[in-house]
């Protein structure tokens, strides 16, 4: 039997994070992966690239983690544009001044940085490579025990096992799920012409296509489609899947060729019904999975995983229970407040913007006409860049 002050089932980027502020504040954690060491120390390219808020660069130093990202995977996001398929702009993210928006950096390079930081951290147990075969919060102690038949007593269980949380469902706690039947296929091409380091989002007839400028002549892009279609692009051969990205593309970046593997993801957003449970609680994607195209699903995970690292650091400094309803009760009101608006608003603007049928199309182009797109989503994500 281990016992320990928190047990947290998943050791993506917010797991890790989660761990490191809990072991700074001189709790004894124990960190449960189901990846073995291997994939979780030094992950492989999964075409992911993350859109970091000055927020979430300024928690990532805090964790330790910044610093160890070497500065080549790290490309400033000067502005953000969203246009629809004539190449009109519809929404246009940009601060006043030269500052960037933000930065670009690979999940993989954050998540090689985290796992570093989080070796150097004493009162840290790492379980690679363990499945969950069932966890139990009824008690006065969580009880979870591992497929290995090993068995982690603690004060509270977390699930930061992503999108499709095991660990949530295994808590009794319901998520609404949003299927958008559509994937989204996500590669790094160099191209010809300058990105000016500007990302910029195309919502057209059947597609959308996002272009992240990553360093040098790259960018990051990222297809979305409807799901049956991503087979075929996967199957195609590198000529003549760089024929169809340019073609998609209406040829803006001239000349463009595949420079690492494509990936694809299904569209699925996730909004737990409940953040927090009888000695459990939900950070990251188990509690707030977004739909990417606001790319905010990390920078969430990491203010989460931050309020909740507060709430117990509290409770810890006071003596008090760290499963106590009190604490949980507080990171879920927080928690939803802060995400809840961003998250409606995104969905809301990808059913208006991808649904093709003649009603959607129509309330379009009155919004466009109207106003600047939904300055509802443009508000909330400049207040949240800074
Ligand atoms: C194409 C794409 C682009 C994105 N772009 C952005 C962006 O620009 N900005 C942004 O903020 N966000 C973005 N996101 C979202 C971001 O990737 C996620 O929000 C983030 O990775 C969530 O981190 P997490 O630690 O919660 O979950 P994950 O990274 O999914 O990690 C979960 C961990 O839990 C483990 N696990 C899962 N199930 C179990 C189990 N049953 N038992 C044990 N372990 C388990 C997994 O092995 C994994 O290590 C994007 C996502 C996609 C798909």
């Amino acid at each position: 039997l281990r016992k320990v002050d928190v047990a947290i089932v998943g050791a993506g980027p917010v797991g890790l994070g989660l761990a490191i502020e809990l072991a700074d504040a001189g709790l004894r954690v124990a960190l449960v992966d189901r990846q073995p060491e291997a994939a979780l120390s030094q992950p492989a390219f999964d075409g992911r690239e993350i859109a970091l808020t000055r927020g979430s660069v300024r928690q990532l130093d805090r964790l330790g983690a910044w610093q160890r990202i070497p500065v080549d995977e790290i490309a400033p996001l000067q502005s953000a544009r969203v246009a629809n398929g004539n190449a009109r702009y519809l929404l246009d993210f940009s601060l006043p001044g030269p500052e960037p928006l933000g930065h670009l950096v690979p999940t993989t390079a954050i998540r090689r940085a985290l796992f570093s930081a989080a070796g150097e951290r004493s009162g840290m147990a790492l379980l690679a490579g363990a499945g969950v075969a069932s966890v139990d919060t009824a008690g006065r102690r969580a009880m979870l025990s591992l497929a290995s038949g090993e068995t982690i007593e603690a004060g509270l269980l977390v699930a930061a096992d992503a999108r499709l949380s095991e660990t949530r469902r295994r808590l009794g706690i319901a998520a609404a799920m949003t299927e958008f039947g559509k994937a989204m296929l996500v590669c790094r091409m160099e191209h010809e012409y300058s990105h000016d380091q500007i990302a910029t989002e195309w919502f057209a007839y059947g597609q959308t296509v996002a272009c992240l400028p990553l360093n040098g002549m790259v960018s990051s892009i990222v297809l979305t489609v409807p799901s049956g279609e991503t087979d075929r692009l996967m199957a195609l051969d590198e000529a003549a899947f760089t024929l169809e990205i340019g073609r998609r593309l209406h040829h803006r970046f001239g000349r463009m060729r595949l420079v690492s593997t494509r990936h694809c993801y299904p569209l699925i957003a996730v909004y737990a019904d409940r953040f927090a449970g009888p000695r459990s609680a939900l950070v990251g994607d188990a509690a707030v999975g977004m739909h990417p195209v606001t790319a905010h699903g990390f920078n969430f995970g990491l203010s989460g995983q931050a309020l909740l690292a507060a709430g117990l650091r509290q409770a810890a400094e006071r003596g008090a229970d760290l499963g106590a309803a009190g604490p949980l009760r507080r990171f879920e009101g927080a928690h939803r407040r802060a995400t809840l608006p961003l998250y409606l608003a995104t969905n809301a603007l990808v059913r208006l913007y991808t649904d093709d049928r003649l009603p959607a199309m129509v309330l379009r182009y009155a919004a466009l006409r109207a106003a600047n797109g939904l300055p509802l989503v443009r508000r909330e994500i400049l207040a949240r860049m800074k």
